[in-house]
C-alpha cells in the first residue's frame, strides 16, 4: 500500500511510519515540525520507500501518483503545547481534518484520524467506553483540543456517510514511550526528565487524579490493526491499568535510581480527575490488547531520556 501519514516528525507518527514501512509499505510523511523534530524521521532517509514533505496539512495538500491510506496525526497533542498554540490546535483538527479527508476521497484511499480520550472529557462515566459521549467544556483552555477532535471525529464520520470515503477513528489514552520530546510537559516525559537531573518531580493537584499510560509500541500495534479492520466506529486503543499520578512518581523515581522528591503543583484547570480505556470493543473487534505493563514500558523509555539529556550535556553520560 501507498501510504499517507501526517504528523510524521512526531512522537506517534514517526513510530507509525517505522511500522508501515516494516511491514512493507511505502509511506510519505508530511508535518512542518511545529511540535515534532527532524530528529524522529532522520534514521528514515535514504530508505527508498519513504519519502518527507514538509508542509502545513491545514493548507491544500497535494500528493502526486495513487494513494491507498491517510493516517491524520499531525496536532500538538501536549496540554502544554496545545495552551500555546490553541489557534494552530483547532486549524490542524478541523482545517487539517477537512483537508487531509479530501486527499483521500480523491485518492479512494482509506482514512484514519487520530482521536483522543479526551473526546470523553472530565468523565463522569468511568472505564470510558466508545458509546459515552463525554464531558467536555467547549470554552476551557483545553477545549481548542477537546473540541477540535470532537469535530474531527464528526467531519470524518460526514465524509463516510456522504462520500462513502472508507473511514476509521482511534480513540488515543495517554501513550508514552521514545520520541516523547523531553520538554514536552506530559507527565510521563516530565517526570523522567526531572528524576534523571536530581530534580523533584511536579505533581499537580494532590497527584490523586488518576490516567492509564500505554506503552507507544502497544498503541501502534493497535492502531494498525484498526487501519486494516473493517470496523468504521470509533475504537479506543489504550492500556487499562489505572495509576494515580502520585503511583507514577514512584515508579519513575524507583526505576531511575533517582533521589528526587516530589513536589506539589497547582492543578491545571479542567484537568480529568480520572481517565480509563474500556477496551471490550478493541478485544473483540481486533483481537488487540496491551502487551506491555507500566514498569516494563517505562525500563524501554528512561534509557531514551538519559542518552538525549547526556548528549546534550543536561546530565553527565552515564549517569
Ligand atoms: P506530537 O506533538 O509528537 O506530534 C504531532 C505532530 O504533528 C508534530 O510532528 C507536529 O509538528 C505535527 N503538526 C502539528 N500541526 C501540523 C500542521 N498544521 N501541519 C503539519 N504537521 C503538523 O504528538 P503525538 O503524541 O505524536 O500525537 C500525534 C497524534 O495522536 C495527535 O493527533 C494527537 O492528538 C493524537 N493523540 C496522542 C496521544 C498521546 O498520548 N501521545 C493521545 C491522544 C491522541
Ligand atoms: N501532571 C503532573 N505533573 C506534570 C505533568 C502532568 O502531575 O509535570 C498531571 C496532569 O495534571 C494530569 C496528568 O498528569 O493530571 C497527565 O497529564 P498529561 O499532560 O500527561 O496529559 P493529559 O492526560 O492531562 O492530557
Amino acid at each position: 500500500m501507498r501510504i499517507l501519514i501526517t504528523g510524521a516528525a512526531g512522537f506517534l507518527g514517526s513510530h507509525l511510519c517505522d511500522r508501515f514501512l516494516a511491514e512493507g509499505h511505502e509511506v510519505i510523511g508530511m508535518d512542518n515540525f511545529l511540535t515534532g523534530t527532524r530528529g524522529n524521521i532522520e534514521h528514515l532517509e535514504g530508505n527508498p520507500a519513504f519519502r518527507f514533505i514538509e508542509h502545513d496539512v491545514t493548507r491544500e495538500i497535494e500528493i502526486d501518483g495513487p494513494l491507498d491510506g491517510v493516517l491524520h496525526f499531525a496536532s500538538p497533542a501536549s496540554p502544554i503545547d496545545y495552551l500555546e498554540l490553541p489557534i494552530q490546535t483547532l486549524k490542524v483538527g478541523s482545517l487539517g481534518t477537512h483537508k487531509t479527508l479530501g486527499v483521500a476521497k480523491a485518492k479512494r484511499a482509506r482514512y484514519l484520524l487520530a482521536s483522543t480520550s479526551e473526546v470523553y472529557g472530565d468523565p463522569q462515566v468511568h472505564p470510558q467506553p466508545e458509546s459515552y459521549w463525554g464531558h467536555v467544556n467547549p470554552i476551557g483552555p483545553r477545549g481548542v483540543y477537546d473540541e477540535a477532535k470532537r469535530f474531527a471525529e464528526a467531519m470524518t464520520m460526514a465524509y463516510h456517510r456522504y462520500h462513502g470515503v472508507d473511514t476509521r477513528i482511534v480513540r488515543i489514552f495517554n501513550t508514552y514511550g521514545p520520541r516523547m520530546r523531553p520538554e514536552d510537559g506530559r507527565v510521563v516525559s516530565n517526570f523522567i526528565v526531572q528524576a534523571l537531573k536530581g530534580e523533584p518531580l511536579t505533581a499537580y493537584g494532590s497527584g490523586q487524579q488518576t490516567r492509564s499510560f500505554c506503552f507507544v509500541a502497544d498503541e501502534v500495534d493497535g492502531i494498525y490493526r484498526l487501519f486494516m479492520s473493517d470496523y468504521t466506529n470509533p475504537v479506543n486503543i489504550g492500556n487499562p491499568d489505572e495509576f494515580t499520578i502520585l503511583e507514577l512518581a514512584r515508579r519513575v523515581i524507583e526505576l531511575t535510581g533517582s533521589q528526587s522528591s516530589i513536589d506539589f503543583r497547582p492543578l491545571p484547570e479542567d484537568d480529568p480527575k480520572v481517565r480509563r480505556p474500556d477496551i471490550s470493543l478493541a478485544r473483540k473487534v481486533l483481537g488487540w490488547e496491551p502487551t506491555i505493563n507500566l514498569d516494563e514500558g517505562l525500563r524501554r523509555t528512561i534509557p531514551y531520556f538519559r542518552q538525549v539529556l547526556s548528549e546534550t550535556g543536561v546530565i553527565a553520560a552515564g549517569r
